[in-house]
């Protein structure tokens, strides 16, 4: 092989880092640095010069998506010279991999064959059921907080019976709940996220042998966004590297954003301590983005204290300053970002190039509907996954019922949907026999019918149900799996009933089933999943694939997303939206810690733009249905005002002057400008006097006006018919 090819495109470091003997390593480096970069490149390396056997290798990205890129660009650089095709490799997020083993070895894990996975719904909808049933007031312990408590105990490694309560009364219940929980998941073959971590972690810990012959399996492991993993994550690599095996880790202090989840940046440390011959590679120069932008992303992350310490430079140039936008509410910002992708649609080309981001996912809506009235296209990524929509999971749970009858959460969610009579007291009767007699709630259907606990029309009711789910199962045996699922969709009686909705809403659900039709089609099994079912296969990929890539790859469009979510990404254009105290950072963010992560989640969305960032914020905002007003964030203050330029197309409304320096450039106003009303503009108006414009829409002659009258409440007006006088 030509080392050449695996060291091109590669600064000295980043070969230093991809060319090192064996051994463990820590490549500590700023954003865009380009630490996925030498990972991949150190993969194909390690196979094409070291002569590492691909089998040996286990990378771990942060999404789904990641891992298949990682391996695409593997294969892609081993087979400039020869056709390559990685097989033998394990490239995943650690609960894939955490997946893949369990599967392999479940009943070493003691879990049915066809457990099947659930999500954080899936997991809350479980919680509450077993409250109402152990009569335990949901006010005191709501679902997502009990959720919140257990998963956090998993990430630790912690089991109820691990868990001291200190003679805590609040601690004790949730232990309680716990054990609870985790019998009815153990009862009916389901495994929330957290659980397939810990499961494999004590299936190693269990079971030496399985354990060993990992080890030796897995000599080479590398590790993308190291910064992010949480205790059990890290025990997990811990165990399998043992004390022979060389590890990777790639990682960037400032970009720890996940401690609210129970990550631990600490982990960078520990490996230092854990693996005391460990070198640190440490990369400087930043690839992605250009001076003003890296500058500005520098000059914020200072403020933080306790950095490992970096020093990013560039040399792409200065590049135009990041722009600060200050609109008048929220909607003025939506249509703002809107008109400015337009804008770089026209001059620079693709909408795919174009990105917005923001702190939550309910501040998509607003700039959804900017989109949408300007046609712009977009994707919401990572946002309301297709396999989380109501009408999918529903077809889903039949398919899981299919698979596996002990799934009770599925159970629940179709016994009566399509309805078929069975209400929640005959449910109630069921629920109480799976807490009796430490039975699932198909189990019970039988104990219950048997003991004629029921009456004649519940139990014919039921019966009716375990009739169609064995129909199901048997009609369908010999169908292709996208067959299969059709067949399920119309014949549990789902298409007629979402056929029977009215409007809009109905269609939308039925393209949808359609879809997962279609996603049925082509689902590829993949080669580790050979000894599942297709369809236990294809439950799997649902529940996994947290739908990053659901839209089809040759449509144009924007995306948007959390900033949580665009960790590791890069786009030419970048928005963050609604940078304002108390959404971002978060009203939940007071003590300093919390404070310091929010910084650094602003340091990971400025470090995504390459060419052009645009920070805004409104200073009023309609949220929850309140307005209210907003301050400019802290961190907007914290950017250096050398590499930033306020825009502003309004003037007439008191700037937060304390945020910008006199010396700032002069702003620029260019877009928005074809329209004579701005919004916060003030006017009067002959009949309603005195206003202030809060909404414009359309233009020219067509130009509608929503203005807020002093008097007289708001109103919308036509703005050639209104005759209003700005003042
Ligand atoms: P993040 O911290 O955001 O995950 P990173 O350190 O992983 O960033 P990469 O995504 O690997 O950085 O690289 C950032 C960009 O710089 C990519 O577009 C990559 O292709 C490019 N890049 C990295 N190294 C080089 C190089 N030596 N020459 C040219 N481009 C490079
Ligand atoms: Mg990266």
């Amino acid at each position: 092989m030509d080392f050449s090819l695996l060291l091109d495109g590669l600064n000295d470091k980043q070969r230093e880092a991809v060319a090192a003997p064996l051994g463990n390593y820590l490549v500590l480096a700023g954003a865009g640095s380009g630490k996925t970069r030498v990972l991949t490149h150190r993969i194909a390396w390690l196979i094409g010069v070291e002569n590492i056997p691909e089998s040996s290798i286990l990378a771990v990205t942060f999404t789904n998506k990641a891992a298949a890129e990682m391996r695409h660009r593997i294969e892609h650089t081993l087979s400039q010279s020869s056709d390559h095709r990685l097989f033998g490799m394990w490239v995943g997020t650690f609960h894939s991999i955490a997946n893949r083993l369990l599967r392999m070895h479940y009943l070493d894990a003691n879990l049915p064959q066809d457990f099947q996975i659930m999500d954080s719904e899936d997991q809350q909808r479980l919680i509450k059921r077993l409250l109402k049933l152990h009569n335990i007031d949901e006010k005191h312990f709501p679902p997502k907080q009990v959720a919140w408590f257990i998963n956090a105990k998993k990430d630790q490694g912690l089991r109820a019976k691990d868990i001291e309560p200190n003679d805590d009364a609040n601690t004790k219940k949730l232990v309680q709940i716990y054990q609870i929980y985790q019998d009815a998941c153990d009862r009916a073959g389901l495994l929330d996220f957290a659980e397939l971590l810990i499961r494999t972690y004590e299936l190693f810990k269990q079971n030496k042998l399985i354990l060993q012959r990992y080890q030796q399996r897995f000599r080479q492991i590398l590790i993308d966004e190291f910064q992010d993993t949480n205790n059990i994550q890290y025990d997990l690599i811990h165990l399998l590297a043992g004390n022979s095996s060389n590890v990777m880790i790639v990682g960037d202090d400032d970009q720890s954003i996940y401690g609210w989840r129970g990550a631990q940046v600490e982990n960078i440390q520990r490996f230092l301590d854990d693996y005391t011959n460990a070198q640190t590679i440490r990369l400087e120069q930043n690839y992605r983005s250009t001076g003003n932008i890296l500058n500005a992303a520098n000059g914020l992350i200072a403020n933080n204290e306790n950095r490992l310490g970096k020093n990013l430079w560039t040399d792409s140039g200065e590049g135009e300053p990041v722009d600060i936008y200050c609109a008048f509410n929220e909607l003025d910002e939506a249509r703002f970002v809107a008109s400015q992708i337009k804008q770089w649609k026209e001059d620079e080309g693709e909408l795919n190039q174009c990105a917005v981001l923001y702190r939550s996912n309910s501040q998509s809506r607003v700039i959804e509907e900017a989109l949408i009235q300007a046609s712009i296209p977009y994707r919401i990524y990572g946002g309301m996954r297709f396999f989380e929509r109501q009408e999918i999971k529903d077809a889903l749970a039949y398919l899981r019922l299919i698979a596996n009858r002990q799934d009770d959460a599925a159970f629940e969610r179709v016994v009566n949907t399509p309805p078929r009579s069975i209400g929640d007291r005959t449910l109630d009767i069921l629920r109480q026999l799976t807490r009796t007699r430490q039975i699932t709630l198909w189990q019970a259907i039988q104990v219950a019918v048997q003991e004629e606990q029921l009456s004649g029309r519940a139990a014919s009711a039921l019966l009716r149900f375990v009739d169609l789910i064995n129909a199901l199962e048997q009609e369908t045996e010999q169908m292709p799996l996208f067959e299969q699922t059709d067949f399920v969709i119309r014949k549990s009686g789902l298409y007629e009933m979402y056929k029977q909705e009215k409007g809009e809403k109905g269609e939308v659900r039925i393209e949808n089933l359609e879809e997962l039709v279609t996603a049925a089609r082509q689902f590829n099994k993949p080669d580790e999943a050979e000894e599942m079912s297709d369809l236990t296969a294809f439950l799997t990929h649902a529940s996994l694939e947290s739908g990053e890539t659901q839209a089809s790859p040759h449509q144009d469009y924007v995306e948007l997303m959390t900033l949580h979510s665009a960790k590791g990404l890069e786009f030419p254009r970048v928005f963050i939206v609604g940078v304002e105290e108390g959404i971002f950072p978060s009203g939940m963010s007071f003590d300093e810690g919390r404070l310091q992560e929010e910084r650094r989640l602003a340091y990971v969305g400025i470090t995504r733009a390459k060419k052009k960032l645009t920070i805004s914020y409104a200073e009023n905002r309609r949220l929850y249905g309140k307005e209210e007003r907003h301050l400019p964030s802290r961190f907007i203050a914290e950017l250096p005002e050398e590499h930033i330029r306020e825009v502003r197309l309004r003037g007439n409304i008191n700037r937060p002057a304390h945020f910008f320096a006199k010396n700032s450039p002069k702003p620029t106003a260019s877009i928005l400008e074809d329209s004579p009303w701005k919004m916060g503009q003030k006017v009067r108006h002959e009949k309603f006097g005195q206003g202030t414009i809060i909404n414009v829409e359309g233009s020219g002659d067509q130009t509608r006006l929503q203005v807020a009258f002093v008097q007289q409440g708001i109103k919308w007006l036509i703005a050639k018919m209104a005759n209003l006088e700005k003042l």
